[in-house]
């Protein structure tokens, strides 16, 4: 059984995701916390989440994916902008657990010029703050393009925050195709990609994939997403993701330039290449 979905709107709350994500052919799908910019978070109405969970429960939905803003920056020189961080992660964890036993998946940060090693310093540092051993949310470090100073683009980035972190058992990676493609490793050669992937991470910590074509080639460091089959990954070589033996059973959300009819379309293109 392929889990597949996309990225959706949360403005009209828990349960109408679930209903799009069901009129769409999909059983898993990611959602914004907040604003993407940062700011304020709506109030959860609980009963709304509630009603959520029994929807995926009977449609044996996977678990769903939160995004955190994409604009914060834990690895931020400024310290304002580091609190500001910490307090957005903290209080959208606080709000997964109304759903909880979901994954909650962040972009680890950009160090801005302090370089690598004091990035991933303040983003352990951030982690540290904000996990809770009581909490029911896998947090996911997204594989990142390494536009910029981009940290996580490199799989070894991501081990070294996540071998810093005290409750590392409550962290998990999100592996995107563009951003990988774009970061340099090679989709076609996906045996070898997945196989470095577990020499420097380890294949158990990968809980979801981000399906996108990319805009640009290999290694071009970029992050533009592409709908499937537009973009220099190609369908065929997105389709061998899907059904590797490592991967087909995690969910797959897509986050291609697209409406609902688009996503609709490339959940049931994606359903058709997909093998039981
Ligand atoms: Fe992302
Ligand atoms: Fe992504
Ligand atoms: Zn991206």
């Amino acid at each position: 059984m392929l889990h597949i979905g996309c990225h959706l709107s949360s403005s009209n709350g828990f349960e109408a995701m679930g209903k799009t994500a069901l009129s769409i052919g999909a059983d898993t799908f990611q959602f914004f916390t907040r604003n993407p910019r940062g700011g304020r978070a709506k109030e959860i109405d609980p009963q709304d989440a509630a009603r959520l969970l029994t929807l995926m429960k009977e449609h044996h939905f996977a678990p769903i994916i939160a995004h955190a803003p994409y604009t914060l920056n834990p690895a931020s020189a400024d310290a304002k902008t580091r609190d500001f961080a910490l307090m957005t992660f903290a209080d959208d964890l606080k709000r997964m657990e109304y759903v909880p036993g979901n994954l909650y998946n962040f972009h680890p940060g950009s160090h801005v010029g302090q370089g690598i090693d004091k990035g991933i310093e303040l983003i352990i540092h951030t982690l540290n703050e904000i996990l809770d051993p009581k909490q029911h949310t896998t947090v996911l470090l997204e594989t990142m393009a390494g536009k910029g100073s981009e940290i996580g683009s490199r799989f070894d980035e991501l081990k070294r925050i996540i071998d810093g972190v005290t409750h590392n058992e409550l962290l998990g990676v999100c592996l995107d195709t563009c951003h990988v493609n774009d970061a340099g490793y090679s989709l076609v050669k996906l045996d070898e990609t997945l196989t470095q992937f577990d020499k420097q991470v380890g294949l158990p910590l990968l809980k979801a994939l981000h399906i996108n074509d990319s805009l640009n080639p290999l290694g071009s460091h970029k992050d533009r997403h592409a709908p499937i089959g537009q973009g220099t990954i190609g369908t065929q070589t997105l389709a061998n993701v899907i059904n590797h033996p490592a991967l087909k059973h995690l969910p797959f959300c897509l986050e291609t330039p697209n409406n609902l009819d688009g996503y609709a379309r490339e959940i049931k293109l994606l359903r058709g290449l997909y093998r039981e």
